[in-house]
Formats: C-alpha cells, structure tokens, sequence
C-alpha cells in the first residue's frame, strides 16, 4: 500500500540541538544496524521506517557493514526510501559509515582517505542518495594518521558527498585531536556516536565534557544494551530475541549475569509508571548535553513503546539514587 505520511507529525516529537550547530536531531533516533539485512522481513522493515516517520523519528543510522550480509541494510533502506520517502529528502537526516571490515585487501577496512571515499561511494548508489546528511568514521585506525582521515572527512564534505561529519567510538583522547583537526580544516565535527547507557557509562568520565566544551553534539548507541534493558528478558530467553539468535556481541552468560540488576530497574520503573527500556531511554536524557538516544528495534510496536519515554522524561533524586545503587551494586 502506497505510503502517506501522517500530518502533525512533528507535534509529539522533541528536537534537540546538537552541539553548536544548526542541526536539531529527534530526542530518539532509529538505528539499521539489525532487523534491515537480507535475512529479515523487509515488511516488518518498511513497517518500523513509516511508524518511525510518523513520529517525528526523522534520523536514520546506518553503516556500510550493516546487514548481514555487509551492505545489505544500506540496499534494503535503499528500497524502502525509494518507494516512501523520496518526496521527503529535505525532512530527512540519514546517515552512514566506515570504518570497520567491508571488502578484502588493504583499502576496505580502518581509515585511509581511499577507504573511506570509496566505501561512501558505494553507499550513496546502495542507499539511492545523491549525498547523506551525516558521514562517520566509525572507529579510530592505530595506524593510519588522523590527518588523513579528517582529511578524508573534509574532502567529503567539500566534494558534496555529506552534508555533515562526525566520529564514532573515538576514546576522549583521540576525539580531542580529531576534533581540533576538523576545525582547523574548516569542516567542524558535528556529533560523537557513542556507546551509552545505564550498563555502559564510560562516556561520562570525560568525553561529555570534552563534546560539550568544544560545541560537539552526542548521540547514544546501544542504549536499551540491545534489549536487556527492557522488560524482554525479565521472564527468561525467548526465541526470537537477540540473546537466543547468538548473532551479535549480546550473549545469554551476559543476560544472566545481568538479571538481578534487570529486575530491580523494573521495579523502580514500574514505580514511575514507566516500562524499563522507557526508563533506560529517559534516564539517558536527563543530560541535556546528549542531543539523541539511538535505538534499534524489531517491530514497530518497540519503537512505539520506546517513544513513550518522552513522557515521563523528569526524575526525582530518590529514584536516581535507588538507579545509582543497583547500578553499583
Ligand atoms: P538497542 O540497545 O536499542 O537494542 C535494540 C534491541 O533491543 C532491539 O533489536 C530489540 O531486540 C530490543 N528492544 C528495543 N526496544 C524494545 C522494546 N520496547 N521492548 C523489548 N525489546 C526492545 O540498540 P542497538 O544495539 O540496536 O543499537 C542501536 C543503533 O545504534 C544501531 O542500529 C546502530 O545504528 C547504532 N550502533 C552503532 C554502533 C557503532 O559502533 N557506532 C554499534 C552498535 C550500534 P530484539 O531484536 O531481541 O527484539
């Protein structure tokens, strides 16, 4: 069925700035990394991307590797974006990346200006783009300099390939310098994609300082820990989960190991009248420094329930000090 999309969607929806920029991302963002690759329900795919628009989701992430097979999501929302949003280029802030294992020989991995132009290149013609509104290099290269991969970065933004460039999984350290090489060639660094949240607090060690003092806006992955942080786990493995399918990094050792944990953020979220992952959702957002949160989801319904974070988005300090504890626990 032809693709309508819903009026007043931008009403429920809020916006935040990122960094010091001109770009404002929705406070919950949708992610391509599973659910969008050869192997899955291209329906169910076309279903999430509709539901997501019509909540004012207008960012879409994706990477070169993202499927499997590599490539495969990127074709796929390629399809889809075709058929259903075309007409809505202008609306939409897509992105993608490189940065990890793509093609064999020395140019289809890390962070040489080749890979990197090259591995966009194939992306635009996968994904039906003229250019993307956001390029990341998706992890730091030990050995190529990091002028030449801001360099690279740069050079895509001149040539017209990305509107904007951003860094992703990039220690404190290193986000510094790519940072400051970026603004040296004029093309600042517009977002750090980070792993983050309630399980994964690294981040707030130094690097939000680091974003925050130098205007850099940030967007959270992982931020439900690929589904532990939901309500999904709570009664045992179910089948289709991602914990049962062992296909990505998500183990069922980590699950158990984490279950006690789980349950007790149930219950202080079943207080607030809130679902766990809403909670998880929302507790990333009380720093207001982080610009988006970055969730995957397979079906439509979990986005559903993921944007009802926005409703309960306050904490009071007993409750973030009842979080605290189990988290230390
Ligand atoms: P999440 O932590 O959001 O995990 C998503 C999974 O959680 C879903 O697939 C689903 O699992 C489960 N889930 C989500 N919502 C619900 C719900 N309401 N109820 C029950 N279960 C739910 O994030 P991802 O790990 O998928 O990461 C999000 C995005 O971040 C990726 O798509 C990608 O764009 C980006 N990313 C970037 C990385 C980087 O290196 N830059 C690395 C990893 C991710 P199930 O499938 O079992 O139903």
């Amino acid at each position: 069925k032809r693709y309508l999309a819903k009026d007043g969607r931008y009403q429920q929806m809020k916006y935040r700035r990122c960094g010091r920029s001109g770009v404002q991302l929705p406070l919950l963002s949708l992610g391509l990394w599973h659910n969008f690759g050869h192997a899955d329900d291209l329906l169910k795919g076309q279903q999430i991307l509709r539901t997501a628009f019509d909540l004012g989701i207008i960012h879409f992430d994706l990477a070169n590797n993202y499927g499997p097979p590599f490539g495969s999501a990127e074709t796929n929302f390629g399809r889809l974006y075709k058929e259903d949003f075309s007409a809505h280029r202008d609306e939409l802030f897509i992105s993608s990346k490189a940065g990890y294992d793509m093609w064999p020989g020395p140019f289809g991995n890390f962070g040489s200006r080749k890979y990197l132009v090259n591995s966009l290149d194939q992306s635009l013609k996968r994904m039906n783009l003229d250019y993307v509104d956001l390029f990341y290099h998706h992890r730091p290269d030990p050995d190529t300099p990091l002028e030449e991969t801001m360099g690279a970065l740069d050079f895509i933004v001149r040539s017209g390939r990305a509107l904007y460039v951003g860094i992703s999984n990039y220690p404190d350290d290193q986000a510094k310098k790519a940072i400051a090489i970026l603004k040296d060639l004029g093309t600042p660094c517009l977002i750090h994609q980070a792993r983050y949240s309630m399980f994964d607090r690294w981040v707030e060690k130094r690097l939000m300082n680091t974003l925050d003092d130098n205007g850099v806006g940030c967007i959270a992955f992982s931020p439900l820990e690929q589904g532990m942080l939901t309500n999904k786990y709570i009664k045992g493995i179910p089948a289709d989960s991602r914990a049962a399918k062992g296909m990505t990094y998500l183990q069922r050792e980590t699950v158990e190991a984490n279950l006690a944990k789980i349950k007790g953020l149930h219950a202080i979220a079943e207080a607030r009248g809130q679902s766990l992952s809403d909670m998880a959702i929302a507790w990333l957002l009380k720093d207001e420094r982080l610009t988006s949160v970055l969730v995957g989801v397979s079906s439509a319904e979990q986005l559903r329930s993921n944007v009802k974070a926005l409703d309960h988005l306050g904490f009071e300090a007993d409750e973030l000090k009842k979080i605290e504890d189990i988290l230390k626990s």
